[in-house]
């Protein structure tokens, strides 16, 4: 399925689930999306699971970065119902959405088990919104890019200390900039293997999973966004546009990643401001 064909069913999904579907705490309930997909994400599961083991056991100490989003939260379930050895963390950034904070309490409530929460260091936060100011990520990518790097960046490169690899929940229909997207690659930037067990799945595949096993996701999808970052940098996507139109929209789809990934920006460097 095409992208284009991807967008049109995301913006009927979510203009029409947008009135019945959140709860009382915020979190998205599965069973309220619409249903009548024929995609066989059993099969792709059953092939997620196994590599997750093998993962697990050929890197002891591997970490799911998650973004709380839609496609790590369906990882998030298949580590946890399956009891692999996986930590799973997340990056509060100190500018999320209350309603993606809330999945971090939805999990801990469905599993039993909790994500690891790490943060920015506070006087670089501080540092930065004192010298540019508190939106300063509208005025450049440069600058984007340094809010970036001090809330995300640098703390994923601290979770990933010591770790012989992480996973993502990258798809390779996300973006332009995903395209290629291998299931593993060496990340050069962070000096570890990565894996992307998620690379061939479909948007339909997401949420076939999800509807299925009842996966708690962020609100926030049923509301127009189908890829979520930090509160002033995402909206809410229009028919027809594509999955990470609403991400950073104000920059060229081609400088659309966060530096988490910078592997898949082939040519527009990361500069971090002093
Ligand atoms: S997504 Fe926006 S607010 Fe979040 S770290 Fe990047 S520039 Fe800063």
């Amino acid at each position: 399925m095409s992208e284009q064909g991807l967008t049109t069913q995301w913006s009927a999904s979510g203009s029409k689930s947008a009135s019945t579907s959140s709860t009382d705490t915020g979190i998205g309930a599965a069973e309220t999306r619409p249903s009548g997909d024929t995609t066989p994400w059993q099969s792709r599961w059953e092939t997620l699971v196994h590599s997750l083991r093998d993962i697990a056991a050929r890197y002891p100490g591997v970490g799911l970065a998650s973004s709380l989003a839609a496609e790590d939260m369906v990882l998030t379930h298949a580590i946890f119902s399956e009891n692999l050895d996986i930590e799973v963390f997340t990056l509060d950034t100190g500018r999320l959405n209350p309603e993606t904070l809330a999945v971090v309490d939805a999990v801990q409530a469905r599993y039993q088990r909790g994500l690891t929460v790490v943060y920015p260091d506070a006087e670089a936060v501080a540092g930065y919104v004192k010298e540019h100011g508190a939106h300063a990520f509208y005025e450049s990518v440069p600058l984007r890019k340094a809010c970036c790097e001090i809330r995300k960046v640098i703390p994923l490169r601290g979770a990933l200390a010591g770790r012989p690899a992480w996973i993502t929940g990258q798809r390779r229909e996300q973006a332009v900039t995903r395209g290629s997207l291998p299931e593993q690659e060496f990340d050069s930037v962070f000096g570890l293997e990565k894996f992307n067990p998620l690379a061939a799945w479909t948007f339909d595949d997401i949420w076939a999973a999800i509807r299925a096993l009842n996966i708690p996701y962020n609100a926030l999808h049923d509301r127009g966004y189908p890829s979520i970052g930090c509160e002033p940098c995402t909206r809410a996507i229009r028919p027809g546009e594509d999955l990470r139109a609403g991400r950073w929209w104000w920059e060229s789809s081609d400088s659309k990643e966060c530096g988490l990934h910078a592997g898949n920006l082939s040519a527009i460097p990361v500069k971090v401001l002093s």
